[in-house]
């Protein structure tokens, strides 16, 4: 089986082949150009589809929340003009006549991670990405669980500061404005006047002024994971994100969470994310093979 494996974020379209044992070939990408609108996207998508021959299934893995049943965008923010709506499946399958899956960015991100990496032979476990914001995925009993409205595990957007700063969701306090890698950027710049990429900090690590910084933006992490784990009882959290590749992030929340959590629950492991930016493509493609 040949499938088409997409990832439609707000800044690239990422693309490759994978075959029927889910390596990913010919990897590409082209600027998403959201601005041109959700329609336009899904158009530039058909054209690539179109240009290929012999794909069995298209996996398609986007920014937004989807109703993965009917392949459409339940709800996107304007970082995509018209992306709300975009019956995505319908189109794509109208238009090529290809079975073609579609999923939520960090959904595909879990299930790739379930079928091929960190979370591999777990049945039941959480995902998060720190990045920009953060994303949340919940896997449970061997499957997506995605809610009343497709949107589920949105973390991110927890409270965990009353009354704290303002978010991108039109609320404030939330887990995202203190937790994120942009949030860790945003402190280091705000209490040492260091303008810094991720990278740059954790280079700057054996400075005390930034090491309190990074020390103080774990204790925010571990707030939010620690409800999270009073919520699923889980034995894994996946967490992704580039920032998450500095292993002190992952080992000083796994020594928190060993002495702070109530005994029955400090089972959990937290661990990276394993299969970096081909999770949500492989995501993708597989539940695509098993239309
Ligand atoms: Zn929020």
């Amino acid at each position: 089986m040949k499938i088409l494996a997409f990832d439609i974020g707000g800044t690239e379209i990422k693309y490759a082949f994978c075959d029927e044992n889910f390596n990913l070939t010919e990897k590409k990408s082209i600027p998403t150009n959201a601005h041109e609108g959700g329609k336009r996207i899904i158009e530039r998508v058909v054209e690539i589809i179109k240009n290929c021959d012999g794909i069995d299934r298209i996996g398609i893995s986007t920014a937004g929340q989807v109703n993965s049943i009917k392949g459409e965008i339940v709800y996107a923010t304007d970082s995509i003009p018209g992306y709300t709506g975009t019956k995505i499946k319908e189109i794509i399958e109208a238009e090529t006549g290809i079975p073609t899956a579609v999923e939520n960015d960090v959904n595909s991100a879990a299930i790739g991670e379930a079928a091929f990496g960190a979370a591999k032979d777990c049945d039941s476990f959480i995902c998060l990405t720190y990045g920009t914001g953060i994303g949340g995925a919940i896997y449970l009993d061997n499957k997506l669980f995605t809610g009343n409205s497709f949107s589920a595990g949105e973390f991110g957007h927890i409270v965990t500061h009353a009354g704290g700063r303002s978010c991108t969701c039109g609320g404030c306090g939330c887990y995202e404005a203190y937790a994120s890698a942009g949030a860790l950027v945003r402190d280091v710049a705000e209490k040492t006047g260091r303008e810094m990429n991720g990278r740059e900090i954790f280079e700057n690590f054996d400075d005390p002024e930034i090491r309190f910084v990074i020390d103080s933006w774990i204790d925010e992490i571990v707030i939010g994971l620690k409800g999270l784990v009073y919520i699923f009882n889980p034995s894994l959290i996946v967490a992704g994100g580039g920032i998450m590749n500095e292993a002190y992030i992952t080992e000083k929340i796994n020594e928190r969470l060993q002495t702070e959590l109530m005994a029955s629950f400090r089972k959990v492991k937290v661990v990276k994310a394993l299969m970096g930016n081909d999770a949500n493509k492989l995501g993708a493609a597989y539940l695509a093979s098993k239309l």
